[in-house]
């Protein structure tokens, strides 16, 4: 039976890319994204037109009855769940935190980590087998911020990925009885359209000299690690983190 992926925040950047590759590797893949139709339906029909199948679905995840629906319509599409990633995330512009207001400072851990959570809940008790369901595989997509802390700069953004690598480290030891893998990813500076949500679009080639490989990471880069965290070829691997980050 064919396996079912969820992929958050997946119209563009790295979960685009994470579908993509998923479809390729014999996944439906079910496509979360918060408000870019035409982009969304874009990865849909490249999957389409290479013979895969997938369906998109609106949900801002850091809305618990949006997650709801985005489950409930993945349940009346393809009726089971295998892999989840957590992918959807934002950064605003670089500030101290001193001068951060409480609403960015929420937004970001409502995105980030709540968004997160209300997925893997959802997530579990569809995969978990005491819930009936065969096992499954999980992962988060963190950041090297959250050892870096990027003081200075996004260090509400790093404390949010901070808390997905705790979340993973607990989380796999959690549910490992339920048949259920839970690792993360930790990117580095990858090319895609957060870092102008971040207010710089051309970061990452103003950090290349601060990168050892001294260049920036591709989203490709980043799917091909995410699709073998849920693979079978990783089947002992459970609260693991891998660094894509050049070096880093
Ligand atoms: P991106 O901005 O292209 O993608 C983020 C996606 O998340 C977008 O499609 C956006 O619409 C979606 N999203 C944001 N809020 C959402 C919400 N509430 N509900 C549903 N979807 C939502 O950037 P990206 O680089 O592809 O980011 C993917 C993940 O990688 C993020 O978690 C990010 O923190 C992480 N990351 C990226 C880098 C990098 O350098 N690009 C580095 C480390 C970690």
């Amino acid at each position: 039976m064919k396996k079912v992926i969820l992929i958050t925040g997946a119209s563009r950047g790295i979960g685009a890319e994470a579908a993509l590759l998923a479809s390729r590797k014999g996944y439906h893949v079910c496509l979360n994204y918060c408000s870019n139709k035409e982009a969304a339906d874009s990865v849909i029909k490249t999957i389409e037109d290479e013979g895969g199948s997938g369906i998109a679905i609106q949900a801002d995840i850091s809305k618990e009855d949006e997650v709801d629906l985005l489950f409930s319509t993945m349940d009346r599409k393809f009726g089971r769940l295998d892999a989840l990633v957590n992918n959807a995330g934002i950064l605003e512009s670089q500030m101290e935190l001193t001068e951060m207001s409480a609403a960015r400072i929420k937004k970001i851990f409502e995105t980030n980590v709540f968004g997160s959570f209300y997925c893997t809940q959802r997530a579990i008790t569809r995969m978990a087998l005491k819930h009936g369901g065969t096992g499954g595989s999980i992962v988060n997509v963190s950041s090297v911020a959250s050892r870096t802390g990027s003081p200075f700069e996004y260090i509400d953004y790093a404390s949010s990925k901070g808390a997905i690598d705790t979340f993973t480290i607990g989380l796999s030891k959690e549910i490992a009885s339920q048949g259920i893998r839970v690792n993360a990813v930790r990117p580095g500076f990858i090319y895609t359209d957060i870092h102008a949500c971040g207010g710089d679009a051309d970061r990452v080639d103003k950090l290349r000299d601060h990168i050892p490989m001294k260049r920036g990471g591709y989203p490709e880069e980043v799917a091909a690690a995410i699709l073998w965290l849920l693979s079978e070829e990783a089947s002992y691997v459970s609260g693991s983190f891998i660094e894509i980050a050049g070096g880093r």
